[in-house]
C-alpha cells in the first residue's frame, strides 16, 4: 500500500487470534477432553464456496477444532437441506453449524439458517442471536464485524464518542457492526443503497466501514481525511475495461487482468483512500482473514460453553 494511510492489517490481527483459538482449544480438550467440532454444509458446487470452505476447514483443523464438511449436491430440496441440520443439531460432536451461502435458487436461506440450534450458529444469524446483540446481552456475534471490531481495538482505535459511519444494512455485515460500534459508544449512521448523496455523509465518518459489496465505490471525496477505513467488499475485476474505468493505466493492475486474469479490488479506491484516510485495510488480507479467525473463536466459545464476546 503506497500514499500516507497507515496499514491496519487484518492478516497480522487474525494470526493472532487463531493462536489464542488453538491455545484454548488445547486447554479445553486437556481440561474437559473437549475437541471443538464445527460442520459445515455445502449445497451444490460454486467454485468460490469450495475455496471458501477449504480455507475455513484448514484454519479450522490447525486450531485444533475438528472440522467436517457435509457436502450436499445442488438439486437437494429445502427439505432435505433441513434434514442435515437437524442431524448436526442433535449430533453432541459438533458445536458450531454453518451453512455456506449462496445456496441454490428456491431454497429460503432464512428458513435453514433458523433451524440451526442457536447455541450451534456459529455465523450469528439465527433471530436469537440478533436479538441478544441488540439487546445487549451474551450471544454469538456475526464474524465479519466481530473481526473488525477486534482489528479496531487490537490497533488501538479509539472508539467512544467517534462519529462512525457503517455502509451496508445487511443481517450479516452492516447491522450488527453497525450495533458493535453503537455499543462501543460510536455516533452511527447506517447507510445503504437508497442514501442520498453519500459522500456527504461518509465524509463525515471518523470510521469509515464500507460492506456496500460495490467495485472501487469510495472515492476521496467520501473520505474524512485522517478517518479509519475498513474495506469488507472484495472484487475480483477480470475485464481489462472495468479495470481502467477504475485504475486508468495503472500498468501493474492491467499487467494483472492480462496475465493472472484478474485483480482484486474491494469497495474502496485504493490509490485514493491511502492518499486520504489515517488508517486502511488491504485487499486481500483485511477483513477476510478476521472473517475466519472469528468463526474459528465463535466455534470455541460454542464448545467451552462460554458467550462468544468474552475471547
Ligand atoms: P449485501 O449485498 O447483502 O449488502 C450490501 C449492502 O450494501 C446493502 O445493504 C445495500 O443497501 C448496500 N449498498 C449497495 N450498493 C450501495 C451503494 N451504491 N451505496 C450505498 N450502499 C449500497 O452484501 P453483504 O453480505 O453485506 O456483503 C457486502 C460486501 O462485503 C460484499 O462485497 C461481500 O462479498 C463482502 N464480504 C466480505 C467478507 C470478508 O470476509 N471479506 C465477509 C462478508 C462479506
Amino acid at each position: 500500500m503506497t500514499g500516507t494511510a497507515r496499514l491496519l492489517d487484518g492478516k497480522a490481527t487474525a494470526l493472532l487470534i487463531r493462536r489464542e483459538v488453538a491455545d484454548a482449544c488445547a486447554r479445553l480438550r486437556a481440561a474437559r477432553g473437549i475437541v471443538p467440532g464445527l460442520a459445515v454444509v455445502l449445497v451444490g458446487d460454486d467454485p468460490a464456496s469450495a475455496i471458501y470452505v477449504r480455507n475455513k476447514e484448514a484454519a479450522a483443523r490447525e486450531a485444533g477444532i475438528d472440522s467436517r464438511v457435509v457436502r450436499m449436491p445442488a438439486s437437494s430440496s429445502e427439505a432435505a437441506i433441513l434434514r442435515t441440520v437437524e442431524q448436526l443439531n442433535g449430533d453432541p460432536s459438533v458445536h458450531g453449524i454453518l451453512v455456506q451461502i449462496p445456496l441454490p435458487d428456491g431454497i429460503d436461506e432464512g428458513r435453514i439458517q433458523q433451524a440451526i440450534d442457536p447455541d450451534k450458529d456459529v455465523d450469528g444469524l439465527h433471530p436469537l442471536n440478533s436479538g441478544r446483540l441488540l439487546a445487549g446481552l451474551a450471544g454469538i456475534v456475526p464474524c465479519t464485524p466481530a473481526g473488525i471490531l477486534e482489528l479496531l481495538l487490537r490497533n488501538g482505535v479509539a472508539l467512544a464518542g467517534r462519529r462512525a459511519v457503517v455502509i451496508g444494512r445487511s443481517n450479516i455485515v452492516g447491522k450488527p457492526m453497525a450495533i458493535l460500534l453503537l455499543r462501543e459508544h460510536c455516533t452511527v449512521t447506517i447507510c445503504h443503497s437508497r442514501t442520498r448523496d453519500l459522500a456527504a455523509v461518509t465524509s463525515q465518518a471518523e470510521i469509515l466501514i464500507s460492506a456496500a459489496g460495490r467495485p472501487a465505490l469510495i472515492g476521496a471525496e467520501h473520505i474524512l481525511p485522517g478517518a479509519v477505513v475498513v474495506d469488507v467488499g472484495i472484487h475480483s475485476i477480470t475485464d481489462v475495461e472495468t479495470c481502467r474505468r477504475i485504475f486508468g493505466d495503472d500498468p501493474k493492475r492491467l499487467q494483472a487482468v492480462r496475465e493472472r486474469g484478474f485483480t482484486l479490488v474491494g469497495d474502496v479506491h485504493p490509490v485514493e483512500a491511502a492518499e486520504r484516510a489515517g488508517w486502511l485495510t488491504p485487499v486481500p488480507g483485511g477483513v477476510g482473514p478476521l472473517t475466519i479467525a472469528l468463526l474459528l473463536r465463535n466455534t470455541y466459545h460454542a464448545a467451552a460453553g462460554r458467550p462468544a464476546e468474552e475471547a
